[in-house]
């Protein structure tokens, strides 16, 4: 999903959860679009260029790519969303970020090419192994 619909999408849910908790919707809205500052992160690695526009249009090019390579977002893996439910038994705030991550990725499974992600950091980490020494 590209990021002004996340922009718009994360505005209205935290419009909503607004009675419930407050000033900490604003948490929630900026963790619900600054998750996928890892698609920049993404893109700084791959072509060691730093605009953000750039890579902008690089990863909406990525997304209509054929090929079958999948690729890590960091902060879109089940390890960031395990240990962000382990801390938010410890933070509010990190409670907050957890549902707007959680908003985020619900967004992203509806309306990406999620086939194309890895959405763990262990198994990409050890698909990349097996692919290093052939298995
Ligand atoms: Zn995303």
């Amino acid at each position: 999903m590209l990021p002004q619909w996340h922009l718009l999408v994360g505005a209205i849910f935290s419009l909503l959860l607004w009675p419930i908790f407050g000033f900490g919707s604003f948490v929630i809205f900026a963790a619900s679009f600054l998750v996928d500052f890892d698609h920049y992160l993404f893109y700084v690695k791959r072509t060691k260029n730093c605009s953000p526009f750039k890579s902008y249009y690089f990863m909406k090019k990525l997304a209509k790519n054929k090929r079958k390579e999948r690729y890590l977002f960091v902060f879109h893996t089940m390890e960031i969303w395990l240990l962000l439910i382990a801390a938010s038994f410890y933070s509010r705030f990190v409670f907050l970020i957890f549902i707007g991550v959680i908003l985020h990725m619900l967004f992203d499974f509806i309306f990406s090419n999620s086939n194309k992600r890895v959405f763990s950091l262990i198994a990409f980490l050890n698909h990349r192994m097996r692919k290093k020494q052939n298995i």
